[in-house]
């Protein structure tokens, strides 16, 4: 019999820690939840409701309006991973947009709002058997999770993957636009007040620039089964 464990999945931008966690929890039957997505759902309804634009942000208004923002993933069988739901409503294309990436990294800088995801994630993940990625989850959400992955790629790296994916789904991109988003949003989330993005000392970092998706994820399910034994 294996132990259910808790996966925490921290890093930069656009390091495939999505990929990895998709593929971890595929393989263990675990639940997986992206924390990004929560980030990039509260910047669309601050969008949505004129929050937030690029040179304004009516923080003290959304921290108020907080309360009717309810987030739910649900799992659609055919793309093999949970969707975001923002109020009953699909948005998993749109917080992926370059807009919303532009303003999420000052919108997950509010405590009131880390607060309030944080809580939800911790909901989520109470009964283990979970991997959950984002920039907190080792040195915050789950500061007791049995395995801990940090992931780091080259800016250029980094940038070229979320430039594919973008085109991929349609979307008109310009490169230096993406790699400068890339370190922009690095660069908020190392410095800010409220949980930034720092390595736990339990970590275990993962450079993936020169490595392949097939390695890498051998060599974490053979941490994984130290874990579960
Ligand atoms: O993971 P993703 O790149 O989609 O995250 C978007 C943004 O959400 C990050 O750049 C960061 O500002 C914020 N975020 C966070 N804490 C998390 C997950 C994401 O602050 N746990």
């Amino acid at each position: 019999m294996t132990k259910k464990i808790t996966i925490a999945i921290d890093g930069f931008s656009s390091t495939g820690k999505s990929t990895i966690a998709k593929q971890l929890a595929k393989e263990l039957s675990y639940i997986y939840v992206d924390t990004g997505a929560m980030y990039r759902a509260v910047t669309l309804y601050a969008m949505q409701h004129n929050y937030i634009s690029e040179n304004h942000f009516n923080s003290e208004g959304l921290v108020a309006d907080l309360p009717n923002i309810s987030l739910s993933f649900t799992f659609n069988e055919k793309l093999g991973f949970a969707e975001m739901f923002l109020n009953g409503i699909n948005v998993e294309k749109e917080i992926r947009s370059i807009e919303v990436s532009k303003l999420v990294s000052k919108v997950a800088e509010v405590s009131e709002i880390r607060k309030k995801l944080v809580r939800e994630q911790q909901e989520m993940g109470k009964n283990k058997g979970i991997v959950m990625d984002g920039r907190d989850i080792g040195t915050v959400v789950f500061p007791n999770a049995e395995l801990k992955l940090f992931m780091t790629a080259s800016a250029d790296k980094r940038a070229t993957r979320r430039y594919k994916e973008l085109l991929d789904r349609g979307d008109k991109v310009n490169y230096e636009e993406i790699l400068h988003n890339v370190q922009e949003r690095d660069r908020i989330d190392s410095t800010r007040k409220d949980s930034p993005l720092i390595i736990a000392d339990d970590a275990i970092e993962f450079d993936n620039s020169d490595m392949g998706l097939k390695e890498q994820f051998e060599r974490i399910m053979s941490l994984v089964n130290l874990k579960v034994q």
